[in-house]
């Protein structure tokens, strides 16, 4: 066991848990971005969303909407986002989605500043 989610599932690291059953967990993000910032996990390890059991991801569909429920922001709207490999941006190599609301989101350009970049 060595991803710091998986550490944070076993409890060897402190989260500040929202939600919680033997599948998935939720907890805040310790640099929030938006009012509302919640990590979504599953237990098990998956590196990233490629790699997730599309049956179990069913079952994490449930629980998103239970989060997103718990957390009051069912009704008023929320983003839901994942970051996917190099590309993507994403820092820790264990799927995770973030749950982000409280507020009216900002919708940003999402192109490299200079598109040569891209290529
Ligand atoms: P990503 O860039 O999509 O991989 O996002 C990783 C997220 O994990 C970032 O938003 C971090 O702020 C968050 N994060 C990293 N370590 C912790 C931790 N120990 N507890 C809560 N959130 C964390």
């Amino acid at each position: 066991m060595n991803c710091i989610f998986e550490k944070i599932v076993a409890g060897e690291i402190p989260s500040n848990k929202v939600l919680e059953n033997d599948k998935f967990l939720a907890f805040h993000d310790i640099n929030p971005k938006a009012p509302v910032h919640i990590l979504i996990i599953p237990k098990q390890h998956y590196a990233n969303f490629q790699e997730m059991d599309p049956a179990l991801m069913g079952e994490m569909t449930k629980f998103i909407q239970e989060v997103a429920i718990t957390l009051g922001v069912d009704k008023s709207g929320y983003r839901l986002v994942t970051n996917c490999g190099e590309n993507g941006g994403q820092e820790v190599m264990h799927l995770h989605f973030h749950l982000l609301g409280g507020t009216m989101l900002k919708w940003t350009d999402n192109h490299a500043a200079n598109t040569k970049d891209n290529f």
